[in-house]
């Protein structure tokens, strides 16, 4: 396998950081009439990464966002060619996600396929005031029109490529290397 390294462990951290003073801007968090903002990750890597980004805003910003789980998995227009068990269950902060502005979180954006279900998911658990996208890896070949709010790093890249994202919660240590086979 051909491997390279797209970002360090430094990189991957100086990512998320720019993400969170993003989302800070963005969503105008803390200013009067913003809307609560409620953090979801996508398992599996979206969890850890919207843990960190929430973390780094409360850091930068002083404002808590709760953060929250929501599994995909039964809502994958996939599902009957390709079972599947959740990898973590759905776990919405306690103040749910009616009126939240909600930002799904989630490794790598591909085909959007995910966030469609994950869109589908939501609905099931309430209704935001809106829900924005965040990526660390935008990696193209969209089937769907869907796009991100926020990407850390956007790779073009060739179908048979993997992003391989290594997360030190899932991993053991912290990167983003592409895969040719
Ligand atoms: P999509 O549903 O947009 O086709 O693919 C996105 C989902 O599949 C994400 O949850 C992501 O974790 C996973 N995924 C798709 N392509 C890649 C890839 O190249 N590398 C990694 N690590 N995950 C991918
Ligand atoms: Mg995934």
């Amino acid at each position: 396998v051909d491997e390279r390294e797209l970002l360090s462990a430094g990189d991957v951290a100086r990512t998320i950081a720019r993400m969170a003073h993003q989302v800070i801007e963005k969503t105008a968090l803390g200013s009067p009439g913003a809307p609560a903002i409620v953090l979801l990750g996508i398992p599996r890597r979206g969890a850890p990464l919207a843990r960190r980004l929430a973390a780094r805003i409360a850091e930068f910003s002083g404002h808590r966002v709760p953060v929250g789980v929501l599994d995909i998995t039964l809502y994958r227009d996939d599902l009957r060619r390709r079972p599947t068990r959740p990898l973590e269950s759905t776990r919405l902060p306690d103040g749910g996600i009616d009126e939240a502005l909600v930002v799904l979180v989630d490794d790598v954006l591909f085909s959007g396929r995910t966030v469609r279900a994950a869109l589908d998911a939501l609905r099931d658990h309430g209704r935001p005031r809106a829900i924005q996208l965040a990526v660390l890896v935008d990696r193209g070949h969209r089937e769907l029109p869907i796009r991100a709010d926020y990407v850390g790093k956007n790779v073009p890249t060739a179908r048979s490529e993997q992003i391989a994202v290594l997360l030190d919660e899932v991993d053991g240590r912290d990167g983003v290397l592409l895969r040719r086979r």
